[in-house]
């Protein structure tokens, strides 16, 4: 594994971390993979280090070639359920998970891939690696435009996310959807009631739900700085899920 110099290729990928082990990030213990750069900049995001395309901002990012990848993966293979791509945005390095996707279910078809993508980019991409990508885990980051836009960092297409979301609930390719809860933004009655509108609409109701409650650590934003979600709140949003229909539904606190 090699500094970050420039190229991304579909046998080479910028990692901005590895972290071997992981009971969060999908079924089972996965090993999840940190692909450097996204395209879009969340006002709560926690991982800002990971938003330069080029990595050159993050000392931790290295290129890592395909082959190392799965040298690294098989050493705790006998351990893990799969691989989690996370980011940053993974889907900016989509022909690198394409082919090390296409590779890994070769070796291991009985493992996971799942991609925690924000589902913010061409619906192309989605078709493409879901050939070898098992699941996605997107999150409805806000469920309308403007407060969308707002949350994105002014970068995020609404209409684009929403489309994707229908189309891998469709494909039967949405391991769960996430709801963020951001304090003073998405933590009203007002918008769980147009979350739940938007899931009414767009994807089936056995769908697995996982709350998001923010935590302020990692995140850059001032404005969030000493902000919380009262626990009330959260069991609110669980509630009128429910009432609603959605039963599927985990927080982990
Ligand atoms: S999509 Fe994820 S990594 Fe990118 S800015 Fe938003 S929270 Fe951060």
């Amino acid at each position: 594994m090699r500094k970050n110099n420039k190229t991304r290729s579909s046998h080479e990928a910028l990692v901005a971390g590895i972290v071997p082990s992981s009971f969060v990030d999908g079924p089972g213990n996965r090993l999840v993979v940190f692909l450097q750069g996204c395209n879009l900049r969340c006002i709560y995001c926690q991982n800002p280090e990971t938003w330069d395309p080029t990595g050159k901002k993050n000392p931790l990012c290295i290129k890592v070639s395909l082959e190392e990848l799965l040298r690294v993966v098989n050493k705790y293979i006998d351990f893990i359920s799969g691989i989690t791509f996370s980011g940053g945005e993974p889907l900016l390095q989509w022909r690198f998970i394409r082919e090390f996707s296409r590779k890994f279910k070769s070796l291991h078809p009985d493992k996971t891939i799942i991609v925690d993508s924000n589902i913010d980019v061409e619906s192309s991409i989605l078709i493409e690696v879901s050939k070898y990508v098992d699941y996605f885990t997107p999150d409805i980051k806000a469920p309308n435009p403007e407060l969308y836009r707002k949350v994105t960092g002014g970068l995020g297409n609404f209409t684009r996310m929403i489309s994707n979301l229908k189309l891998l609930d469709s494909m039967g390719k949405i391991y769960e959807v996430r709801l963020p809860i951001i304090p003073t933004i998405t933590d009203s009655e007002e918008v769980f009631n147009e979350w739940i509108n938007i899931l009414k609409e767009h994807v089936n109701s056995n769908v697995r739900l996982r709350i998001i409650k923010f935590r302020p650590h990692g995140v850059a934003n001032s404005f969030l700085k000493n902000k919380t979600v009262n626990e009330e709140v959260v069991k609110n949003l669980i509630n009128m899920l429910k009432i609603n229909g959605f039963t599927n539904i985990v927080y982990l606190g």
